[in-house]
């Protein structure tokens, strides 16, 4: 096996074992590299301790991030590589964290703390592969295993629960039946998990290549950290497939939740603690859902002043994959957002001031202007100025406003 490591990552390998200490890649660029992917990031475990590896890279700049479990980062090139010293994690007493953390010598202690057999494995160009737990067995039959007894990872740390479920996500791999009960049985007690790191478990579970499958069987877990999709309703699976993670979370909402999806949505995000623009976006999407056709250039410019450019698109994202809307609905979005087909009232070739010049005032200045957007949209009045002035004054003759 000959893994291409970048030349910073070899330097480093090499750099701490000519001063007598063994270095390894290990974990995610391991699995990746064996997958044939190109890894992401490159850690790397090592059995120098924290000032050791400082000392020896003396002259390069360090972040002490992660010092107290024994992780100093590396900044080469603009690239961050964390260097770990080998640990064993202490007792867990919150369900997520070691009491305490010990070095130790032994790269079969540090690999045994991790947490999947596809993630336990190291491999350095002296060494080759270290691969104590049979990590390579489970990737070639792809299957998500815990290194040891599966209730025991799981009660030490939550998190892996929802990590296992990601990676079987991912990877497209299979769950082993312990591992898979163990999750099941175990699922409740992510409620110990900050909302955060499940919340970054959970985008990368619902954008996995399998996540259809995965939602399938673990939609008890799903339900644990969502409670309002208890009740998991899933879309068609080869329109599910083709869509992006954003969309699918929008869609299990969608059909999974009878009444006010918007504010489940809303409700959980928040929980989540989720950003405030991915929480708005989907919420004001969910709470247009079937209430718009996109057949006129009329329908087009009606979405586009409900939701805005960015809504629009995730609305018709959304509908399509909710298999209402298709390639014509798409077509008639995108031609009204090419040839900028006013939708708000600054795309009006009036403003206040001419409004204001017919004699009217105040407050009612903006009701005309957005009576005139209304009748520009559905095609009644031009959007020009002339006719955009006449139409004021005939509303206004006519007392409308
Ligand atoms: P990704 O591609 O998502 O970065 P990764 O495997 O690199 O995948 P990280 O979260 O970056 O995942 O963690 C790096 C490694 O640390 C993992 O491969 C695993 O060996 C170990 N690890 C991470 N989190 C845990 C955990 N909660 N319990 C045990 N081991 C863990
Ligand atoms: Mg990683």
């Amino acid at each position: 096996m000959n893994f291409s490591l970048p030349s910073d990552v070899l330097n480093i390998i090499s750099r701490l074992e000519s001063r007598g200490y063994r270095a390894d890649v290990v974990g995610g660029p391991v699995r990746d590299f064996l997958l044939g992917k190109t890894p992401s990031d490159y850690d790397i475990t090592t059995s120098a301790l924290p000032g050791e590896v400082k000392a020896v890279f003396s002259d390069i700049k360090t972040v002490d991030t992660g010092i107290k479990h024994g992780t100093v980062s590396l900044i080469i090139g603009g690239e961050q590589y964390e260097v770990t010293t080998y640990r064993v994690d202490g007792e867990y007493k919150d369900s997520r964290h070691p009491e305490c953390v010990t070095f130790t010598d032994r790269l079969e202690l540090d690999l045994s703390r991790r947490d999947f057999t596809v993630n336990a494995m190291a491999y350095s160009p002296r060494w080759g592969l270290t691969d104590v737990f049979d990590g390579k067995r489970d990737l070639d039959n792809r299957i998500i295993r815990t290194v040891g007894e599966p209730e025991l990872r799981f009660t030490e740390d939550a998190l892996r629960i929802l990590r296992g479920v990601r990676f079987a996500s991912v990877l497209g791999f299979s769950v082993e039946k312990k591992t898979a009960d163990a999750i099941h049985t175990l699922a409740p007690s992510l409620g110990r998990v900050s909302a955060e790191r499940i919340f970054t478990e959970l985008k990368k579970l619902f954008g996995g290549i399998s996540a259809y499958r995965t939602l399938l069987e673990f939609g008890d877990v799903i339900a644990t950290v969502i409670p309002e999709l208890s009740h998991l309703v899933l879309p068609d699976e080869e329109r599910f497939i083709s869509a992006d993670f954003y969309t699918r979370m929008l869609s299990l909402f969608a059909l999974s939740v009878k009444s006010r999806p918007d504010e489940a949505f809303s409700a959980a995000m928040h929980r989540l603690k989720s950003d405030n623009p991915t929480r708005r976006l989907g919420t004001a999407v969910l709470s247009e859902l079937s209430k718009h056709t996109l057949d006129t250039p009329a329908s087009a410019a009606r979405l586009l002043s409900v939701l805005g450019e960015r809504g629009a698109l995730e609305y018709l994202k959304l509908e399509t994959l909710l298999s209402r809307f298709g390639a014509k609905e798409e077509a008639v979005l995108t031609l009204a957002i090419e040839k900028k087909l006013p939708y708000r009232i600054c795309d009006l070739r009036v403003g206040g001031e001419d409004i204001a010049s017919l004699g009217i005032v105040g407050k009612e200045i903006g009701d005309v202007l957005a009576s005139l957007l209304e009748a520009v949209i559905s095609g009644e009045v031009p959007n020009d100025r002339a006719p955009l002035l006449k139409f004021a004054e005939k509303l206004k003759a006519e007392n409308r406003i």
